[in-house]
C-alpha cells in the first residue's frame, strides 16, 4: 500500500546492513588520527544545523522560484548506504555492484528515449558535462565547424564553445521561445554549422525546440543533431499529455545523435547526477586513453573508457537505481510526479488567464510558468516584478512565498502582444517552476497571494 516515505524509517535499516557488512570483514581499531572529541562533532553539526537556516525553504510548495528540490528519501537512503562504501564508476575494479546498477539505468533511460539497443552513455555529474562531451564528440566528427543553439537555450553552450574552441551561432527564438527554423536553415546554408543543439525544455521557459523539424534540415546540411533535456527529459513520459506539437518533437528524441538529461532536476535525484547518450557506439573511439593504474579486474568496458570525468560517484548511480525501482520510467511511475507539476502550470495559467491584475507570459509547455504585473511601461513592469517578488517573500516562515524573476526585452513582451512604454530596454517579469507535484493544487494559494499583493502595488501607484 503506498504511504508517505519517511527518511527516518529507512536510515536504520540501510545503516545497519552496510555497518554490518563492514564489521564482516573482522574488526579494526579505528586510528587515532581519526578520532574525535564527540561532544565536538556534536557542536559542530549543531552549528551545521543551525547555519543551514540560511537557505529558502527549496522542500515547500511556497517555493516557487527556481529549479530546486530535494531529493527523494529513497535517493538520499541509497546514496547514503552506497557512501558508506564510497565507490567510484570510473573502473569496474572501483565499483562492481554500482556499475551495473549504472548499466541498468543508462538501458532505462536509452529505452525511455527510443534509442538503439546499442548506445554508448553514462552518467556524469552535471549536465554541464553531459553537454560537453556531446559538444566535444560533435567538433571530433566535424573539426573546424561551429555549433548553433537558440538564444533561449542554456549558457553553457556558448561557454562550452569557448572551451572547445569552435565558433557558436545563437539561433533566433519566436513568440514561443522556440527555435527559429528559417533563422536555423540561413545558417546551416553557409556550411559552417556542425552540431545544431535543439533544447526540449529550456531552463527559462521550458519551451519546446521543434526537433522534429530539425532533425531533417540539420541532416540535409550534414549537422548532427544534439538534443539538451538535461531540464526536460523526464516529460518524455508523459509526452502524450503536452500539446501535440511537443508530443511530435519528444518523440523526435529517438532520431538523434546525442540526448543530455539530468536527473538531479526531475529525476528525484541529489546533485551530481546527469547523464549523455550517443546513438552510435563508434563515437567511443575518441574516448580512447591509456591508463597504467586503473583497470585491472575486468575485460568488461570500464565507464573510464568512455567519459571524461574521471572520478565518479558510484553513490549517484546506486540511488538513481533505487529511485527508478520505486518510481520506474512510465507514465505511472515517475511520470506522475512530472504530471502534477505540468498540471501545476496549466492550473495556474488558467487562473492567471482570468485575471485582472496579472496576465500570463505565454502558455507554460512544461512545468515552468512566466507572468507579470499588468503595468504600463517597461520601468514600472520592472519595478513591480521586484517590489512583488521581494513582497511574497517578506513575512513569518509560513506566509512566505518564493519566486524568481526573469529578464525579457520589450521585443519580446511586444511578439507575445502586451504594448507597453518602452522606456527601458529591458525589465523583470514573474518566474515559477512547478516542479514539486504538491504544486498542483497549491497553486490557487499562490495565486490568490500574488493578486492580493499586486492590488496592493497598483494602490500605491
Ligand atoms: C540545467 C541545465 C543545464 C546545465 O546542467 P547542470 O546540471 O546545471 O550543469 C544545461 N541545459 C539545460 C537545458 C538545463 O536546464
Amino acid at each position: 500500500m503506498a504511504q508517505e516515505i519517511k527518511l527516518t524509517d529507512l536510515l536504520p535499516q540501510v545503516v545497519g546492513a552496510i555497518s554490518a557488512l563492514k564489521d564482516s570483514y573482522g574488526n579494526f581499531e579505528v586510528h587515532s588520527s581519526q578520532q574525535a572529541d564527540m561532544a565536538k562533532v556534536q557542536g559542530v553539526l549543531l552549528e551545521l544545523t543551525d547555519r543551514l537556516e540560511n537557505n529558502f525553504p527549496y522542500f515547500h510548495p511556497n517555493y516557487a522560484g527556481q529549479m530546486l528540490k530535494p531529493p527523494h528519501p529513497v535517493a538520499i537512503a541509497a546514496y547514503l548506504a552506497t557512501m558508506m562504501i564510497n565507490p567510484n564508476n570510473h573502473s569496474i575494479d572501483g565499483g562492481p555492484a554500482t556499475t551495473m546498477m549504472e548499466r541498468e539505468v543508462l538501458r532505462d533511460m536509452a529505452n525511455m528515449f527510443g534509442y538503439p539497443e546499442q548506445f554508448l552513455g553514462h552518467l556524469t555529474w552535471s549536465g554541464t558535462t553531459a553537454n560537453l562531451e556531446a559538444l566535444w564528440i560533435g567538433r571530433e566528427i566535424h573539426p573546424g565547424k561551429g555549433i548553433a543553439h537558440s538564444k533561449d537555450s542554456h549558457y553553457t553552450h556558448s561557454r562550452m564553445s569557448e572551451v572547445l574552441n569552435i565558433e557558436s551561432i545563437g539561433i533566433q527564438t519566436d513568440e514561443f521561445g522556440r527555435m527559429d527554423l528559417n533563422h536555423l536553415e540561413t545558417e546551416l546554408a553557409k556550411g559552417q554549422i556542425g552540431t545544431v543543439v535543439a533544447t526540449l525544455g529550456t531552463t527559462g521557459l521550458g519551451a519546446i525546440d521543434p526537433l522534429a523539424d530539425i532533425i531533417p534540415l540539420a541532416r540535409r546540411y550534414g549537422a548532427r543533431v544534439h538534443v539538451d533535456t538535461a531540464y526536460g527529459g523526464f516529460f518524455k513520459l508523459i509526452e502524450n499529455h503536452l500539446d501535440a506539437d511537443g508530443a511530435r518533437h519528444f518523440a523526435a528524441i529517438a532520431q538523434s545523435d546525442s540526448v543530455v538529461v539530468d536527473p538531479h532536476k526531475h529525476g528525484l535525484q541529489p546533485y551530481g547526477c546527469g547523464a549523455v547518450f550517443f546513438s552510435d557506439i563508434t563515437i567511443g573511439r575518441f574516448y580512447k586513453h591509456d591508463s597504467p593504474y586503473t583497470y585491472f579486474a575486468s575485460d568488461d568496458l570500464h565507464f573510464g573508457e568512455i567519459q571524461l570525468e574521471c572520478s565518479r560517484a558510484g553513490a549517484s548511480a546506486a540511488a538513481l537505481w533505487a529511485t527508478l525501482k520505486v518510481f520506474p520510467l512510465t507514465e505511472d511511475g515517475l511520470g506522475k510526479v512530472l504530471l502534477a507539476g505540468r498540471n501545476a502550470a496549466l492550473n495556474w495559467h488558467s487562473l492567471l488567464e482570468k485575471s485582472d491584475v496579472l496576465s500570463p507570459y505565454q502558455k507554460p509547455e512544461l512545468d515552468i510558468i512566466a507572468y507579470l504585473p499588468n503595468a504600463s511601461s517597461m520601468s514600472q513592469l520592472d519595478h513591480m516584478s521586484h517590489e512583488l517578488f521581494l513582497r511574497a517573500a517578506d513575512g513569518d516562515r509560513k506566509d512566505q512565498i518564493h519566486l524568481a524573476t526573469y529578464v525579457v526585452k520589450p521585443e519580446a513582451l511586444r511578439a507575445r502582444g502586451f504594448k507597453l512604454n518602452e522606456d527601458a530596454q529591458q525589465a523583470r517579469i514573474m518566474r515559477s517552476v512547478l516542479m514539486k507535484p504538491e504544486q498542483e493544487h497549491w497553486v490557487g494559494n499562490l495565486h490568490t497571494h500574488l493578486e492580493a499583493l499586486t492590488k496592493q502595488l497598483i494602490g500605491e501607484n
